[in-house]
């Protein structure tokens, strides 16, 4: 058998907004000759089990993760925490209190959408697995159910475009906080796809600053996201702060054209991470 090559840091699984079980997750990577992903749902850690069981199974290395929703003023941060304990009270707090704002504020989406539009909240938990984090792509997976938008894609740039006035945020904490809850919590912080709105947008120098003492350990470089000029401002931030970086796909099956490992991260990262993250363990690649 060919050696597995290939580390993706960054997916999703139906206990968030992709389209697939955790296990199917696994077993898209392993197709894909990957050698090890994490799994980092949006502000949940329900699909580690499954995902746990399934990476034993097939020799797939496993890196338990979270993409913790956070807020600077109006813009919204990711920050990927690997490693994290999942039993940890103050981000099984916080998340809870995220997925619960999520969850009503989706709601009230739904209910602006229903004015102009045959959409009702129960389309929208249809296109859910219970307990999941909702989000805007379960409202655009049901305006696609209903014949309403043809792609989620076209429900973002359509319905969902914050120009159209229907969306609102949600509450999140401060980036700040959110990188210490997961250092607190036992992992490792990485800013998500930190390039996506161009060098413009990109964090200033004095946020990463405070990021940094907070306990920040990456920015994801290489992300499909991260425009080029971005990408460029965002290596220059690693420089500067001595900052590692971490390629992915942010998979999300069917739900984005983002496929498994088209962008990857460095062994030698990866063992920095593990070496960091104290919250729960990973599951090692079958050798
Ligand atoms: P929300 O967290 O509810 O504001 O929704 C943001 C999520 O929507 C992100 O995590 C992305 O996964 C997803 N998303 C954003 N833009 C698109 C797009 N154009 N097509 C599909 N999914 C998208
Ligand atoms: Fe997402
Ligand atoms: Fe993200
Ligand atoms: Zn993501």
């Amino acid at each position: 058998m060919q050696a597995r090559r290939g580390i993706d840091l960054h997916t999703h699984s139906r206990v968030s907004d992709g389209t697939e079980p955790p296990a199917e997750v696994v077993a898209q990577a392993v197709g894909a000759g990957l050698s090890t992903i994490a799994l980092t749902d949006h502000d949940t850690t329900a699909g580690w089990a499954e995902a746990r069981g399934a990476a034993t199974a097939t020799g797939l290395g496993l890196v338990p993760g979270v993409e913790l929703s956070t807020r600077l003023e109006w813009r919204s941060v990711h920050v990927l925490g690997y490693l994290v304990d999942p039993e940890h009270p103050g981000l099984l707090a916080e998340t809870a209190r995220i997925r619960e704002a999520r969850r009503s504020r989706a709601r009230r989406i739904v209910a602006r959408i229903g004015v102009d539009y045959p959409l009702a909240w129960s389309d929208v938990l249809a296109q859910t697995s219970p307990g999941s984090t909702v989000g805007r792509p379960h409202i655009a997976d049901a305006l696609v159910a209903l014949g309403i938008e043809s792609d989620r894609s076209a429900a973002f740039a359509g319905i969902l475009h914050p120009r159209r006035g229907y969306i609102e945020p949600h509450y999140a904490p401060t980036p700040q906080a959110g990188v210490r809850l997961i250092r607190d919590a036992g992992g490792v912080p990485v800013l998500a796809h930190p390039g996506a709105a161009g060098r413009d947008r990109v964090l200033g120098e004095d946020v990463v600053a405070d990021l940094v003492d907070a306990g920040l350990f990456g920015l994801e470089l290489y992300h499909r996201e991260n425009t080029p000029d971005g990408r460029e401002r965002v290596a220059e931030l690693a420089e500067r702060f001595g900052l590692s970086v971490t390629g992915s796909s942010d998979y999300h099956g069917s739900g984005k054209p983002n496929r498994l490992g088209e962008n990857t991260t460095a062994p030698e990262v990866l063992e920095r991470i593990l070496a960091q993250g104290t919250g729960t363990l990973p599951v090692p690649p079958a050798a």
